[in-house]
């Protein structure tokens, strides 16, 4: 049977998170702290804020920033032994950008990515960003700018993988919806208590070649 596996790529694939990175490169990071802890504001909404903080950036800064943050240990390996077991479409799902995710991903020869679109006006970033959403759609109650579950769902239906067969990896609650429908839902190094509850699967090694312990 044909398997597909969807990875977060923020504190997962990599050792950091790219809009700290960017944040810290440019004084922001007290804002996007503060947008983040902002109790009134939904996932998405906090998504949009954040963004409309990286204005006037360009596409290169958020490269740098991306190249600044190393992979996960054994990121490389993982892949290729997911490929070996039959993991034949291999992705990332990520409340990130797609300029960082990309880049990530074709590192890595990944062949999907999910994540938020930011807008580009003569190679900057002009503050605003196209939010793939998805949770209106299945109902979902993460209500964050990318839905992993939908997003999950949608990339096994596209490559014609039952969800059964899927594998899912995250790290904190934006996962948590992706890895409870996943067919193997693991979790890695958690970063908050609810992701910590939400599967019995959990590595707490920084090591993603552990996650094979949990993928048949
Ligand atoms: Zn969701």
């Amino acid at each position: 049977m044909p398997k597909l596996a969807g990875f977060d790529m923020d504190g997962t694939l990599i050792q950091g998170r790219l809009v700290f990175a960017l944040a810290d490169r440019f004084d922001l990071s007290d804002k996007v702290r503060a947008i983040q802890q902002s109790e009134g504001m939904l996932g998405h909404e906090q998504t949009k804020a954040i963004a409309a903080l990286f204005a006037g950036l360009t596409k290169k800064d958020l490269l740098d920033a991306i190249e600044s943050i190393p992979l996960t240990k054994n990121c490389e390996r993982t892949v290729a032994a997911l490929r070996e077991r039959g993991y034949y479409k291999i992705g990332i799902i990520s409340d990130s950008y797609t300029v960082a995710a990309s880049a990530v991903a074709d590192r890595l020869q990944l062949d999907f990515v999910s994540a938020n679109e930011l807008q580009m006006e003569n190679g900057k970033i002009t503050g605003k960003v196209k939010m793939p959403l998805g949770w209106e759609k299945i109902g979902c109650f993460c209500k964050i700018s990318v839905c992993k579950r939908y997003h999950l769902e949608k990339a096994a239906r596209q490559f014609g993988v039952p969800i059964q067969a899927t594998l899912a990896v995250g790290d904190t609650k934006s996962d948590i919806c992706m890895i409870r429908r996943a067919g193997v839902g693991v979790v890695f190094m958690p970063k908050d208590s609810e992701i910590a509850k939400a599967a019995d699967k959990i590595v707490q090694e920084s090591d993603l070649l552990k996650v094979l312990e949990f993928a048949a």
